[in-house]
């Protein structure tokens, strides 16, 4: 039984391999599942390369809607550090959905960090096979946003999580232009209050 099993997932793959489908491979090779150091938030799945790219990027993303008199002291230990990441991604993923006035329950967004931008662009390359000019994106297919950590703001995170939200809130994946304008609102009205319609 076990044996026919594998015979049909072989025939599966080889089938899949033959039609040019290897998203598998694909997907572990443009680096978005092998990072070493990951931190899980209610609606992401952040990837780095290691706890100090995790640091970087909690200080890039400068993102506290509700600053209370002791988050002026911040703490250097980077355990809280990570708490603190896990906050703000996740209260700005939430205004984010609250800007688009798209809230729906979906898969943890995938957020594949890099160290540098020549990782960035190696990534990028493997993906479209195209030199890369942009400092940021999201793939649908992989349902991953690729950033660096030491190029990065929280603009950029909305804008990219936007691309994600976005895409999965309709049943029919708006065009690409359509989704850019409303992927730039986002990040232009990050700070502002939410508009209600
Ligand atoms: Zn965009």
């Amino acid at each position: 039984m076990q044996s026919r099993v594998s015979v049909i997932l072989l025939a599966l793959y080889t089938f899949l391999f033959l039609c040019g489908v290897d998203l598998f491979f694909w997907h572990e090779e443009c680096g978005a599942n092998t990072g070493k150091y990951k931190v899980v938030t209610k609606h992401t799945s952040l990837v780095f390369n290691s706890r100090e790219d995790m640091v970087l990027f909690n200080n890039a993303i400068d993102y506290e809607p509700n600053t209370s008199l002791s988050d002026f002291f911040s703490s250097s230990n980077s355990l809280d550090q990570e708490k603190e990441l896990i906050r703000k991604v996740d209260l700005l993923f939430e205004k984010v959905q609250a800007i688009l006035d798209m809230r729906k329950r979906m898969r943890k967004v995938r957020v594949r960090l890099f160290s540098n931008s020549d990782q960035l662009k190696r990534a990028y390359r493997k993906i479209f096979g195209k030199k890369c000019h942009i400092r940021g994106w999201y793939v649908y297919d992989f349902n991953t946003v690729f950033l660096n950590v030491r190029d990065v703001h929280e603009g950029m995170l909305a804008h990219e999580l936007g691309h994600a939200i976005i895409d999965h809130y309709l049943t029919v994946r708006p065009p690409r232009a359509t989704a850019e304008i409303l992927a730039k609102y986002v990040d232009k009205h990050l700070f502002d209050e939410v508009k209600t319609y």
